[in-house]
């Protein structure tokens, strides 16, 4: 059985996420992203024909395009995920983690440990077509689940050649917590991991902190969805941390990034751990913001471990303008890869 994959955006850089998969006279769209950034291209939508569409996560570059597609086109995705579409949007459930068919092709769903109901996909043709969405092995908070085989993998690449451990951008974000900051974050990302890792790093520093209604409710959100979803040991944390009395004026604030500027801010300085926008890093390079980035993707040991596990034949690199560096240095004998998995590699 034969299967066409074509990447219509996300392929050479940090793009919109889409993705058409073609097998057995179906097609489906693998994520409908929205631009990240104005004057970023949306037109991986003119023309689409396509049955149907599945969507990863709810960031806006994987969701955010779902406007410009017809309201009749069956769209699928967890419950959670449905949450962040268009209002009225119908949608059709995809497991947070399972099995079902979507249009007579086989679909796994896994928990893809980057986001709140975020998952990764795998179709069962043609050997197998494993889509990551955004994924990360390294979440406090977000389990990941192990995909099965697949001969191709398309693998969120947003870092590039980037390798640094998780461990050790905590460390660093940790030297800068005992000056007025104030730390943007998606609240059905990273804020969430971030309040668990601040709430014990500034007890330990001995500095305030609050988090905003957003990142609140989203926390409040957290335990009331299956326990599944989010690692062990986390939900009498979550509960101190959500009942304790906090500063109006705290040295510390966890925010929803609302794009904020730096003079929303007079009182604090604006310490950004994610993707930065062209205004961001133009406000980064005139020193008026800072940057430290905080995992939340693959590195690129995890990318090797991910065409292990997956045995993968063919990787393709996504969201990274570093297509080439990264898909050489995949495909080099993997003897740290090797070392840390204790599994055969796959050319
Ligand atoms: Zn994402």
């Amino acid at each position: 059985m034969s299967v066409r994959i074509e990447v219509l955006s996300g392929l050479g850089d940090k793009a919109p996420a889409a993705i058409l998969v073609e097998a057995e006279g179906r097609r489906l769209l693998l994520d409908a992203g929205g631009a990240l950034h104005p004057g970023q291209s949306m037109a991986w939508s003119d023309g689409l024909d396509v049955d149907a569409v599945l969507i990863s996560h709810d960031h806006i570059d994987h969701i955010g395009g779902v406007s410009a597609l017809p309201a009749e086109l069956p769209l699928y995705c967890t419950a959670e995920v449905a949450m962040s579409l268009p209002r009225g949007r119908e949608w059709r459930a995809l497991p947070a983690r399972g099995q079902c068919r979507i249009r007579g092709i086989p679909v796994t769903t896994g928990q893809a440990g980057h986001s709140l109901g975020g998952i990764w996909m795998h179709l069962g043709v043609d050997g197998g077509v494993f889509y990551s969405g955004d994924a990360c092995l390294e979440s406090l908070l977000f389990p990941f689940d192990d995909p099965p085989p697949a001969r191709v993998a398309l693998l969120d690449a947003s870092y590039g050649l980037y390798d640094t451990p998780q461990v050790q951008c905590r460390e660093t974000i940790a030297q800068r917590l005992t000056e007025p900051r104030v730390l943007p974050v998606p609240v059905s990302g990273r804020a969430l991991e971030m309040a668990l890792w601040l709430d014990e790093q500034t007890e330990w520093l001995g500095v305030t902190w609050n988090l905003d209604d957003a990142c609140r409710e989203s926390l409040e959100a957290l335990l009331t969805l299956p326990r599944s979803l989010r690692r062990g040991g986390h939900d009498a944390a979550i509960r101190r941390l959500l009942d304790a009395s906090r500063a109006d004026s705290p040295m510390l604030w966890l925010v929803e990034d609302r794009d904020d500027d730096p003079e929303d801010w007079p009182e604090h300085r604006l310490l950004h751990t994610g993707y930065l926008t062209p205004r961001r890093q133009r406000q980064r390079t005139a020193g008026e913001v800072d940057w430290q980035r905080w995992n939340v993707h693959l590195r690129l040991a995890h990318m090797r471990t991910m065409v292990n596990r997956l045995r993968a034949a063919r990787a393709t690199p996504l969201f990274t303008a570093e297509v080439r560096d990264v898909s050489e240095s995949l495909k080099r004998p993997r003897s740290l890869a090797l070392s840390e998995e204790g599994s055969d590699a796959v050319g």
